[in-house]
């Protein structure tokens, strides 16, 4: 498959480089505004190709796009100093406009992830500016904070985070909702497993690992200016889900009918993964808190876009 990324920065090149370290696609080209990164990215990252896979890399305008069957959407708009949310958003969304606009005229065919924050908006905004159905326009959401809940649950029971199954859900973001009642270790729920392998899940340890998993970016950000590897590497699996239809769980961002009572919101739920995109969507079991919890969340992200369409 070929897979095409548009912007070249930090997010963009590390989700190509991810693709060819685990030989996820047999093509990626970049396209970015600064041409001049974009064909920096394709050739460092194919000076990796024989110590990986055998991936082809190219960079150019649009017109490279021609036959990907994804396209990643990793192009950023920095905020103005002093501009209100509302005004960023709104220029985001007309900057995603054009960009998908180019990308439909060249990849006509092509499934979109996007990559691009705040992502439940962006994925809302291209699946509107690209008239193409829901699930062909796949946002990151929270496959990344479903990741850092796993390996924070499984780094305290001392187990592998490929064993943790739990998931993030809602907006991408602060309104975030950490799925504890439906996690699971092997196939047992957390109390039990807790109990046999001796390890205590207290509120301390549910406070600490939420706040592990909801301020990362901030921590993450402060050190290094931004994220890129986790968020990169994600970008590879989902390329990889789709590519081989493999029907994998994740958490991922589409626009949805209606999520706990709130009707038209693009936000991330455990959903199947395969060639045609999200093949389903589950409804995870839930307490009331956690219903309360997605539900305001939904809220948080539909009040961001009122006066935006
Ligand atoms: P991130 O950390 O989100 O990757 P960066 O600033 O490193 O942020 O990268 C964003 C990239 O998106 C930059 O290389 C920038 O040139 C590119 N970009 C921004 N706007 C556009 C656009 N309209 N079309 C193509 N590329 C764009």
């Amino acid at each position: 498959m070929k897979v095409g990324i548009v912007g070249a920065g930090m997010v963009g090149s590390a989700a190509g480089f991810a693709i060819a370290m685990r030989g996820g696609a047999r093509e990626v080209v970049f396209v970015d505004r600064n041409a001049a990164l974009a064909q920096a990215q394709a050739e460092d990252i194919g000076h990796a190709v024989p110590f990986a896979h055998p991936v082809k890399l190219g960079a150019g305008d649009y017109e490279v796009l021609a036959g990907a069957g994804i396209v990643i959407l990793a192009a950023g708009v920095a905020q103005k100093p002093g501009e209100s949310r509302l005004s960023l958003l709104a220029r985001n969304a007309e900057v995603f406009s054009e960009v998908i606009a180019r990308v439909r005229q060249h990849a006509p065919d092509a499934l979109l992830i996007v990559a691009s924050n705040p992502v439940d908006i962006m994925t809302e905004v291209a699946q509107r500016a690209s008239g193409l159905p829901p699930e062909r326009v796949i946002g990151t959401g929270t496959l990344l904070d479903s990741a850092r809940f796993r390996a924070l649950l499984a780094g305290h029971l001392g187990v592998a985070a490929h064993s943790v199954h739990g998931f993030v859900l809602g907006e991408h973001g602060d309104s975030e909702v950490l799925a504890w009642s439906s996690a699971r270790v092997g196939a047992e729920p957390l109390d039990r497993i807790a109990l046999q392998l001796g390890v205590a899940i207290t509120e301390e340890v549910r406070a600490k690992i939420d706040a592990g998993v909801r301020q990362a970016a901030y921590r993450i950000i402060a050190g290094k200016g931004a994220t890129w590897y986790g968020i990169g590497a994600g970008l590879a699996r989902l390329v990889q889900a789709i590519r081989d239809d493999q029907r994998a769980v994740m958490s991922v961002s589409i626009r949805s009918p209606e999520v706990a009572g709130i009707a038209d919101v693009a936000l991330s739920l455990p959903r199947v993964i395969g060639a045609a995109g999200v093949v389903s969507t589950l409804v995870p079991s839930l307490d009331d808190g956690e219903w309360a919890a997605l539900k305001r969340s939904a809220e948080v992200l539909k009040d961001s876009t009122a006066g935006l369409w």
